[in-house]
C-alpha cells in the first residue's frame, strides 16, 4: 500500500515551521502526501520568535499566530522536549523517515576576542536576552548594579540590548516578561547606555525602523555627536545603492543636529570607536577603552592611535549569534554552519548525505530576519522533493507514524504536542489576564511541561 513521504524536522523554530509548510504546499504531486513530525528541543516551538525577539515587540511576536496555520494541519506533529541527539539521534531519525530536515538555528554569542572579555560584568547579549524572554535554561536573576552600560555592536540586537536596558521596568510591564524579569528590571540602575560601533553610520546594519523606534520611549534620550557622522566616496555609494543604509544615516543625522531633552535616560550612539579593551579591577568591568577609526575611502576604517577610556560598569556584546554544532552532521567551524549546495547537507567528500537537509540559520548563519528563512526553506524542499521525484531517499526501516511515538514512549521522554501547546498558550494566557496582561510567560521548564500536559 502506498505511504506518505515521511519527513523529520529538527529544530521548530520559523525556518523548520516554514520547510512544514513548503512541504505541503510544493508536496501535491506526492501520492498520498507528506506526513512531517517536527522535534523540538524547548517544551514550545517557535524559536527565536519566543526566546530571540524582544517582548516589546508585539507585533512581531504575532507571526507565531501565522505559524499556527501550519502546525494546525492534520500532516504536521509536534514533538516538544525532544533534543538532538540526546533523545532521538540520526540513525533512529534514517529508521523512521525518508528524510530529514535539521533547523536548529543559533543560541549563543559569538566570541569577541578582546583583553577583559572574561570579567565579571562583561555579558554576551544572547544571554542576557534568554534571561528577558524567560528561557528556562539560563539562571534566573540578571545583576543590572552598573549606571553606565556599553553595548558592542551596530546591528538590532545590540538596538534590543539597550533599548530593554534604557527603558523602565514599568514600560515593559505590559509586555509578556515574566515576573522574575520584571523583579531584576526593577532594579536596573543603567542611566547611561553607550553603543559602540567600530564604523560609520553608512555601515550600521540597523533597520530603519527598529532604529526610530528607540526615540519613541518617553524616557530614552538617544544622543549622537556630530563629530560621528562621517562618509567617504564607500559610504556614499553604500547609501545610493541601499535604501536602508540610507534611512538609518538620515535618522542618525538628524539626532545629531537636534537639542538634547531631558528624558531621564541617555541612550548613546558612537560610530568610529574600536573597542580595544574592557577594563577591569579586581576581576570586576570598570571601563572600556576604545581606539578611534577613520574611514579610508572605500567604507572600510583604519586605526589612528588615539584611544579614549569609558567609565563603565557593565559590558554587552552584540556581535552576532553562534550555531551548535550537530553531532554525526559534517560542520564548518569557519562560519559555524552545517555545509550545504541548495540544503543538502554535503560530506567532506564533496558528496550530499543522503536524505539529509538544513535551512535557516543553521545553514545561512545567524544573519536576516525571520521573513528572510522562508524562501530558505523554499529552496531547501525544493531540492529534497527533486531527490524524492528522482528516488535519491533512503528506505526507513519504520516509517508508520506510530513507530516513534512509541519509540520516545520507550525511552521515557517526556514530549508535548502540538495540543500540548495550545494548553499552554491558554496557561500563559490566563496568568496574564490576572493582571491585565495578554501573556506572561511560564519560565520553568518543569511548568511548562505541566501545562502542555506533556
Ligand atoms: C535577539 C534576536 C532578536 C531578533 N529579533 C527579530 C525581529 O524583531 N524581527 C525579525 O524578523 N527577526 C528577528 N530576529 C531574527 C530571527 O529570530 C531569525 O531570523 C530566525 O529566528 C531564524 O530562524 P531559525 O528557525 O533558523 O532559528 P531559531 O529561531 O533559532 O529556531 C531553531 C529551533 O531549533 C531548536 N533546536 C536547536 N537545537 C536543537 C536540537 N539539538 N534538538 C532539537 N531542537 C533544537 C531551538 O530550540 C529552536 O526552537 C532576531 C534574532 C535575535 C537573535
Amino acid at each position: 500500500m502506498p505511504r506518505p513521504l515521511r519527513v523529520a524536522i529538527v529544530g521548530a523554530g520559523p525556518a523548520g515551521i516554514y520547510a512544514a509548510d513548503a512541504l505541503l504546499k510544493s508536496a501535491v504531486a506526492v501520492e498520498p502526501g507528506v506526513s512531517i513530525d517536527l522535534f523540538e528541543r524547548m517544551p514550545a516551538p517557535f524559536g527565536l520568535i519566543r526566546y530571540g525577539v524582544a517582548p516589546d515587540h508585539p507585533r512581531i511576536k504575532g507571526i507565531i499566530t501565522a505559524l499556527h496555520q501550519v502546525l494546525d494541519k492534520p500532516q504536521v506533529r509536534l514533538f516538544g522536549n525532544v533534543d538532538y541527539p540526546g533523545d532521538i539521534s540520526l540513525d533512529d531519525l534514517r529508521s523512521f523517515y525518508d528524510a530529514v530536515i535539521f533547523s536548529t538555528g543559533a543560541t549563543a554569542d559569538r566570541a569577541l576576542d578582546i583583553k577583559g572579555i572574561d570579567l565579571d560584568g562583561s555579558y554576551g547579549a544572547a544571554d542576557f536576552v534568554s534571561w528577558y524572554d524567560g528561557h528556562p535554561d539560563v539562571p534566573r536573576t540578571w545583576p543590572l548594579e552598573a549606571e553606565k552600560v556599553a553595548v558592542l555592536g551596530v546591528g538590532n540586537v545590540a538596538l534590543d540590548v539597550a533599548r530593554i536596558l534604557a527603558k523602565t521596568a514599568e514600560e515593559l510591564l505590559p509586555t509578556e516578561i515574566p515576573p522574575n524579569v520584571h523583579e531584576g528590571l526593577k532594579a536596573n540602575k543603567a542611566l547611561e547606555v553607550h553603543v559602540f560601533g567600530r564604523r560609520g553610520p553608512a555601515q550600521a546594519k540597523f533597520s530603519p525602523m527598529e532604529l526610530r523606534e528607540l526615540d519613541h520611549s518617553p524616557n530614552i534620550e538617544v544622543i549622537v555627536d556630530p563629530e560621528d557622522i562621517d562618509y567617504d566616496e564607500g559610504s556614499i555609494a553604500t547609501r545610493r545603492g541601499n535604501k536602508q543604509a540610507d534611512m538609518v544615516a538620515k535618522t542618525l543625522e538628524n539626532w545629531a543636529i537636534r537639542d538634547i531633552g531631558d528624558r531621564p535616560h541617555k541612550l548613546f550612539l558612537h560610530f568610529f570607536e574600536n573597542p580595544a579593551e574592557i577594563l577591569g579591577e579586581d576581576g570586576k568591568v570598570v571601563g572600556l577603552r576604545t581606539e578611534r577609526t577613520e574611514l579610508d575611502g572605500t567604507g572600510n576604517v583604519k586605526g589612528t592611535g588615539k584611544f579614549k577610556d569609558w567609565e563603565l560598569g557593565a559590558v554587552y556584546r552584540a556581535v552576532g549569534y553562534l550555531s551548535d554544532e550537530l553531532p554525526k552532521l559534517p560542520w564548518d567551524v569557519a562560519s559555524g554552519t552545517v555545509p550545504d549546495a541548495g540544503g543538502r547537507v554535503i560530506e567532506e567528500s564533496g558528496e550530499h548525505l543522503q536524505s539529509t537537509y538544513v535551512t535557516g540559520w543553521i545553514r545561512r548563519g545567524p544573519v536576516g530576519l525571520i521573513g528572510h528563512t522562508k524562501g530558505d526553506a523554499n529552496e531547501t524542499v525544493a531540492n529534497l522533493l527533486e531527490d524524492f521525484a528522482g528516488g535519491r531517499l533512503h528506505e526507513p526501516a519504520a516509517p508508520e507514524a506510530e513507530a516513534v511515538e512509541a519509540f520516545l514512549g520507550e525511552r521515557g521522554v517526556r514530549f508535548t504536542t502540538w495540543e500540548g501547546w495550545y494548553k499552554l498558550d491558554a496557561a500563559e494566557k490566563a496568568l496574564g489576564a490576572l493582571e491585565g496582561r495578554e501573556r506572561v510567560k511560564y519560565v520553568e521548564r518543569e511548568d511548562m511541561l505541566r501545562e502542555s500536559g506533556a
